[in-house]
């Protein structure tokens, strides 16, 4: 069983005023098509600061756990 499978991801635009909750697969389309639509493709809304800590230390833990 892995934890990584079904985590959504929250992406903060700080201009927008928004918080999205996306599939960690769909995390990097999402946030460069909003930048691109929304910002001229600056690098604006990103993942919570907070929670791609925890996710980076998630994804650590998964891959060391699968070797
Ligand atoms: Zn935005």
């Amino acid at each position: 069983m892995s934890e990584t499978d079904d985590v959504d991801v929250p992406v903060v635009c700080p201009e927008c005023g928004t918080e999205t909750r996306v599939a960690l697969d769909d995390l990097a389309e999402t946030v460069e098509a909003h930048n691109d639509r929304l910002h001229d493709g600056e690098d604006v809304a990103s993942v919570d600061p907070d929670l791609a800590d925890q996710l980076m230390d998630m994804v650590a833990d998964d891959l060391i756990a699968s070797e």
